[in-house]
């Protein structure tokens, strides 16, 4: 049997960027926000955002959110609020700006942060709380009207939308009209992928204009620093390369979306459902990055992994262990994390690349029954 990788990265070839790499060669500027990235900029924010609040890049999304945080962050405050079930940049950003991460539990449907649970956490900690980090799980659409309100309470909110660049609910993109920061990742695993690279949006234009001072060693116009900065600028070549894959991104989006239906409708007449399966509850137009799903209550997603690899199928599981559960976040405070826990036993995260069709994810899920 032919294996299956979990991932194939399929980033856009030399021919479709090639005339950008021909500008850089002739303007001779290759990074500070040079006119490549300026143009993806530009396009970003007037064909993702509909020309609302602004936009900056990032050369990662882990210093974007260092960057967003230490912006944002409260001077007095001690903890960064999270779910603990997220990828560890969270909390190492938050460790970076001198927070100590504090895990907050999901929910048992969508695997979004448990936001009664949270309020809780946030009246026991008061003005201890310096940030909340919440985290756009597998690129599902949050809805942030309640971190809107809590930021505008003058508790700042850092969004981890780390996989959902381009992730809409009627249209809308996630984090339209946001007053605090929203992340996105470009990593080529990630499925806009460039290499490496990210984005940071906000309504907040001043908050933006802010970041890019401290993306860019705390200057402004001149150099002198003026602000607490580092270097977090992306080069003209991974502009050159994301103009590239904005041309081509809308149709990634829809094949990622075909296969994710192709996968529910094979899992669904296997039956699974029926035998304790179950899988994230979704909302929107989303840009999967792999699919989820759950083994039955009584089982362990370890079990699986090892029986896809006996059939040469490559799964992994997302994301367990989760932070509270890795060496460098173990000692982290944390409330009760029993969906966290459950989660994390269960949670299997299937092949997903966009060449794949319904014959692959046939045996995919026939190996999960057999
Ligand atoms: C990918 C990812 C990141 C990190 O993004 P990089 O661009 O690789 O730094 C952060 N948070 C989450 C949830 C992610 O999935």
């Amino acid at each position: 049997m032919e294996k299956i990788p979990f991932l194939k990265p399929n980033l856009i070839t030399l021919d479709s960027y090639k005339h950008y790499i021909l500008e850089i060669d002739n303007s001779k500027i290759y990074t500070n926000y040079g006119p490549l990235n300026d143009k993806f900029e530009k396009r970003i924010l007037s064909e993702y955002f509909n020309d609302s609040g602004a936009v900056t890049t990032v050369n990662n999304a882990t210093l974007g959110l260092i960057l967003a945080i230490s912006q944002l962050k409260r001077p007095q405050g001690k903890y960064a609020l999270m779910p603990s079930f997220t990828f560890s940049a969270t909390p190492l950003a938050a460790m970076w700006c001198g927070l100590e991460p504090y895990f907050i539990d999901i929910n048992e449907d969508d695997w979004f942060m448990n936001e009664t649970q949270l309020e809780e956490v946030l009246h026991q900690l008061g003005d201890e709380v310096a940030v909340v980090v919440p985290y756009a799980t597998f690129g599902n659409y949050l809805d942030l009207s309640y971190y809107q309100q809590l930021h505008q309470s003058g508790i700042p909110v850092v969004v981890d939308a780390a996989p959902c660049f381009g992730t809409t609910y009627n249209g809308q993109h996630i984090g339209q009209g946001f007053g605090g920061a929203v992340v996105f990742s470009f990593h080529a695993t990630k499925s806009f992928g460039i290499g490496e690279g990210g984005l940071i949006y906000s309504y907040d234009q001043e908050l933006v204009k802010n970041i890019r001072i401290a993306a860019n060693f705390g200057y402004y116009g001149k150099r002198e620093s003026i602000a607490f900065g580092l270097n977090g600028k992306m080069s003209e070549y991974f502009a050159a390369i994301g103009l590239a894959t904005l041309d081509v991104y809308q149709q990634k989006i829809s094949q990622r979306e075909q296969l994710y239906n192709i996968y529910l409708e094979e899992i669904i007449e296997a039956g699974l459902l029926q035998q304790g399966w179950g899988v994230q509850t979704t909302k929107g137009r989303i840009p999967f990055q792999f699919f989820s799903i759950l083994c039955p209550q009584d089982e362990q997603n370890t079990f699986y992994i090892e029986k896809f690899e006996h059939h040469n199928i490559q799964t992994v599981s997302y994301f367990s262990p989760a932070c509270h559960q890795q060496k460098q976040f173990m000692n982290c405070p944390c409330a009760d994390l029993m969906v966290t826990n459950e989660v994390t036993k269960r949670v299997l995260s299937l092949p997903f690349w966009e060449e794949m069709d319904r014959s692959i994810v046939r045996r995919i899920v026939h190996t999960i029954v057999k």
